[in-house]
Parts: structure tokens; sequence; C-alpha cells
């Protein structure tokens, strides 16, 4: 990891998880209409996901804790004509926003985070995603083989963390790619999670 969130997007190489379009778990999702209504890109980065929300319509908000990742997000919306809300913030603290969602998106934040903060991540998303509104989280598998990159997390860890108060309704084989600047491996086994917030 990092030393700091802006750290990664300020060096001459790209982050790891910095490809520069969207995961391919994503464009699939919204091509089936998926991401639709007031999305959350939670951990948006350089926001290539929101971008992709708002580029098909939904009202999209990415949050980052780093201010340069906002920064770059704000610019490639102003360069591809797309509006799309950014702000720097903790997505552990999301109620901050004082914001509802329909929709929320997770890529490669879940499994930046320890045991305890998972606990306070899942109760901040449940802060301002709205009863029966659907979080689709894509995270490192546990089936990814060594451990360059991020934690890897299993199906079981996903549905502990998220228990009381979420329906998981799908947690499906994927791939997470990957910029190979820092890692040896050009795409990841990952979850595609899709959990909704019971009504
Ligand atoms: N979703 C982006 C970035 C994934 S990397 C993408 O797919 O490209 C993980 C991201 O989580 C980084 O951008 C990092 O700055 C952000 N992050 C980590 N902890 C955070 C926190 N507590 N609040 C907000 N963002 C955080």
């Amino acid at each position: 990891m990092p030393r700091s969130w802006d750290d990664a997007y300020t060096g001459d190489r790209a982050p790891p998880w910095e490809i520069g379009r969207p995961q391919p778990a994503f464009v699939r999702l919204a091509d089936q209409g998926l991401l639709a209504g007031r999305v959350l890109d939670s951990g948006c980065g350089t926001g290539e996901h929101t971008l992709l929300a708002a580029a098909r319509g939904a009202e999209a908000t990415g949050i980052d804790v780093s201010a340069r990742a906002i920064e770059l997000a704000r610019a490639k919306a102003a360069g591809r004509g797309l509006a799309a809300r950014f702000e720097t913030g903790d997505v552990l603290r999301l109620g901050d926003l004082g914001l509802t969602f329909d929709t929320v998106i997770d890529s490669g934040v879940f499994h930046v985070f320890s045991d305890e903060d998972r606990i306070r991540y899942v109760a901040s998303l449940a802060s301002v995603l709205r009863p029966g509104g659907r979080c689709y989280l894509i995270c490192f598998s546990d089936r990814q083989p060594g451990d360059a990159g991020p934690r890897r997390v299993s199906q079981d860890e996903l549905r502990a963390a998220f228990g009381d108060g979420w329906a998981i309704a799908s947690i499906e084989a994927e791939t997470f790619e990957i910029n190979r600047a820092m890692l040896d491996f050009a795409s990841a086994q990952a979850w595609l999670a899709a959990i909704d917030r019971r009504a």
C-alpha cells in the first residue's frame, strides 16, 4: 500500500488499479442498465466508474480521500463534458455527506480496509444507501495466488461483513484488471458481489 493515498496518485508510475478505463465488470453492469439513479462511487479514485455511470445518465457522485485523485477526476469529467460530482471525503463516514443513493459502486475499496474498518465501512454504506438500494462491489478474491497487491477476500468474509440489514443477491467470480507498471500481472481473480440493503 502507498504511504498515503495521495502519494499513489502523485508518483511517475500509475498505481496498479489505475487502468485508464472502467473495470469490464462495471461496464457490463452499466450495459444492463444497473448503474442508474443516484449513484455513489465509493473510493472513486480518478473517477472512471463515476464517469461511466454519468455517461449512462445516472446522477453520479464520486468520493475519495485523496484530494489529488479528486482533482484528476474533475479534470477528466470536464475533458469528457460529463456532469458528475466529485468530493474529497472519508468513505468510513459517508453519513456526513447528508445524501442518499439508490446504488453504490465499490471498485477495489472494500479490500483495502482492516477487519475493524470493514465494520465501520459497511455501516457507513448503510447510512447513505436507501432501503432496497443495491451495492456492487468488486474485490480481490482468495483464489488469487500470492500476496502481491491488496488483501484477498473470501466469499464467507463478504457474507460476514454484510450481515444484519443486508441481503447478498449474488457473488460471482470476476476479473479485476490491473495496470502492470507496479505488479507483475495484468489481471487478478476477484469477486463481484451484488448486495441489497434490506427494505
Ligand atoms: N475505485 C477506484 C480506486 C480503487 S483504489 C478505481 O477502481 O480505480 C482504492 C481507493 O480507495 C483509492 O483511490 C483510495 O484513495 C481510496 N480510499 C482508501 N481509503 C479511503 C477512505 N477512508 N475514504 C475514501 N477513500 C478511500
